[in-house]
């Protein structure tokens, strides 16, 4: 049977997905979806969708692949993600659909339990270095490395990603110790890569996807080319991450760290004759002399790089200060790479010094046209270089393929806000691709209402976190909670807590919890956040920004209003943004619209996409910024929105939080 027939059966309503998967129901757009899929799968080449929320797209490009037989391969743009296809989505639709395969995670090297390390840490002498706090986690990971067959970290959820204790017993490519390792054959990492090799369908995620590019460490470049289809979900991340991982990075902390490692040697068993003590001192030296021509940069900043110098400093200086570094990293290699045959952390020292001298010489001579580069201070000194986007390395890969052979599938529920999708295929270089748009099938004139206050504080003006704060607090104590405030600045997060927790405090009675992004982690305060619902006399406000703007479902009556503090533009002296904006102008661009606007667009498309996750969701979404009724382009950004139905003024928005009002009081 055609692939696209046997496509069309599974969706069909007498198809093995209405009897097998429990609430499922056919959907037009999401069968028109598969069967866009299933075409590029047949014929090869690159596919964009942009598939609203509620089509229901992992099983619409999840069916054509596996039905195809072909070698697939999913990228997607969290781990949580990734565990959700593995364990989850991919098993329970094969077992539908009959069709048996040998399915693999695969995740950095970060999240695996490395044996050795483990044994380390665990030795007499280094227990008792375990951070303050984490000896019971520590004596938990022990039981568990007993019982795990992946090793991955994921299976102990009390080892939070911050946890201090994660990168004692985990490993990088500078610290393992390769074939030289005494626990190698029960090495989680390897055993991951060489399942993954062996595997009809491997899930991966983009982090992993682009620093594989880069370094080939963890087997995905091995995997691409005998892949048929490639699938990136969440698509619309790939540009941002993949651009963490096409730059390069280097700074103060980790030759810091050389540094330190290096002064150790000197008490080692084989430390030869070399002038340890010499040798960090001079690094250290260095490091400190760089550091100080950027003593005029105050907290954690990102400063230009142009016309070979960071801003403010003096580029014969800041170039000689780089030399030093250099210099005293040769030097170090020098007599470590001696050393290196005898003892492996000598060599692998000589490594991290290798690379370190490779790195800076990306940050010597002029800045390569299409890239740039600045500076970051803080608690350490970083120098960052980038391309202006990832166009360059998605051709390479997208067009070396032999177009009848393999299939590129790029999805997500928001990729632009226009029928070309530009904002996403321009800077992904996949100007070739089909283009497919399914909306979503929700209803959202009936399901949610969009209220822009007009009597609103200016977004710039100093009254305006307070005015956001009372309308969260107002809505919040009318719906019992389920309110979310998103802010575009952390420091906005800030202020908006603080005026709602002093508006709870003057409230005696029904007062709600104010939960903000950093009193606890994203996932602890998303449950607590949920957790309110099923409390008749409780309630809460979370109040987030940043990575609370997208990939979060809180479906249901958890989270009723939403608002929006500010327009999403972004900074525009950050150095990125800066060259990307210069790039746009020299090519004859306008950078507000080509870059600008919808770059806002997208992001506002992003957040406002929190509020209604089911057919059954009802909300209220309010954007507190003016500008949508007082400047030009606002009915532009107001176009991207769903098509939610409009409430005009403080009348309508105050019946319609009645309506939910009861409508809540009715589903508790
Ligand atoms: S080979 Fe590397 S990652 Fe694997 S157990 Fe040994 S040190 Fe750890």
């Amino acid at each position: 049977m055609p692939l696209t027939a046997a496509v069309r059966q599974v969706f069909a309503p007498d198809g093995p997905l209405v009897r097998d998967i429990p609430g499922f129901a056919p959907r037009p757009g999401q069968t028109e979806m598969a069967l866009a899929v299933a075409r590029t799968v047949q014929g090869g080449g690159a596919l964009v969708v942009e598939a609203g929320t509620g089509v229901g797209k992992t099983y619409a490009y999840l069916a054509p692949a596996l039905l195809s037989g072909a070698r697939v391969l999913v990228s997607t743009a969290t781990k949580t993600l990734q565990d959700q296809l593995y364990l989850r989505d991919i098993p329970r639709l094969a077992a539908s659909l009959g069709v048996p395969l040998r399915l693999a995670l695969l995740k950095g090297r970060s999240s695996y339990l490395c044996m050795q390390r483990l044994d380390a840490v665990c030795a007499h002498d280094t227990a008792a270095h375990v951070p303050t706090g984490q000896q019971r986690l520590l004596a938990q990971a022990r039981i568990w490395a007993q019982a795990t067959s992946s090793g991955d970290v994921a299976e102990l959820p009390e080892l939070d990603e911050a946890s201090p204790l994660l990168p004692l017993i985990t490993s990088t490519r500078e610290n393992c110790l390769g074939a030289a390792c005494p626990r190698l054959d029960q090495c989680h990492v390897n055993r991951a890569r060489r399942l993954a090799l062996a595997a009809d369908v491997v899930v991966v995620n983009h982090h992993l996807f682009f620093a594989d590019l880069q370094v080939r460490e963890s087997g995905v470049a091995e995997l691409l080319p005998s892949a048929s289809v490639v699938v990136f979900d969440e698509a619309h991340q790939l540009n941002s991450i993949g651009l963490q991982f096409l730059s390069t990075q280097t700074g103060s902390a980790a030759w810091s760290r050389l540094a330190a490692d290096v002064m150790r040697q000197a008490d080692g068993p084989q430390c030869g004759f070399a002038d340890w003590h010499g040798l960090s001192a001079a690094l250290a030296h260095a490091v400190q002399g760089l550091r100080a021509l950027c003593a005029h940069a105050t907290g954690r900043q990102r400063l230009p790089w142009l016309d070979g110098a960071p801003e403010g400093v003096d580029s014969m200086a800041w170039n000689t200060a780089l030399g030093c570094i250099a210099t005293a990293l040769e030097q170090a290699h020098h007599h470590l790479e001696a050393l290196g045959d005898a003892a492996p952390s000598m060599h692998q020292m000589a490594e991290r010094a290798r690379a370190f001298i490779e790195q800076l010489h990306v940050f010597t001579g002029a800045t390569p046209p299409g890239q740039v580069r600045w500076i970051e201070s803080g608690a350490a000194l970083r120098l960052c270089a980038s391309p202006l986007n990832i166009s360059a390395v998605m051709r390479a890969h997208v067009a070396q393929t032999d177009q009848a052979s393999r299939a590129w599938i790029f999805t997500s529920a928001t990729l632009g806000t226009d029928e070309a999708l530009r904002w996403f295929v321009a800077p992904c270089g996949l100007g070739d691709a089909r283009i497919v748009r399914v909306p979503s099938p929700f209803n959202y004139p009936q399901q949610a209402g969009l209220y822009v206050p007009r009597n609103f504080p200016d977004p710039a003006h100093a009254e305006h976190s307070q005015a956001v704060a009372d309308l969260a607090a107002h809505a919040a104590m009318r719906i019992g909670g389920k309110t979310m405030v998103l802010t575009t600045t952390l420091r906005a997060v800030e202020a908006v807590r603080l005026h709602l927790q002093t508006y709870m405090a003057r409230v005696s009675s029904g007062a709600l919890e104010v939960l903000a992004q950093g009193d606890a982690s994203k996932r602890e305060l998303l449950e607590r956040f949920a957790a309110h619902v099923q409390r008749p006399d409780g309630g809460a406000i979370l109040v987030a920004s940043a990575s609370f703007w997208e990939g979060i479902d809180l479906a249901g009556a958890v989270l009723q209003v939403l608002l929006i503090d500010k327009l999403p533009f972004a900074p525009p002296d950050d150095p990125l943004v800066r060259a990307q904006t210069d790039a746009c102008t020299a090519a004859g661009g306008n950078p507000f619209k080509d870059i600008h606007l919808p770059r806002a667009a997208m992001v506002l498309k992003q957040g406002a996409g929190r509020l209604i996750r089911g057919e059954s969701d009802r909300g209220l979404l309010v954007v507190c910024d003016t500008r949508l009724h007082t400047r030009a382009y606002g009915k532009q950004l107001l176009q991207a929105l769903p098509p939610m139905r409009r409430l005009h003024d403080e009348a309508e928005w105050d019946a319609a939080l009645g309506q939910l009002d009861g409508r809540a009081a009715r589903l508790d």
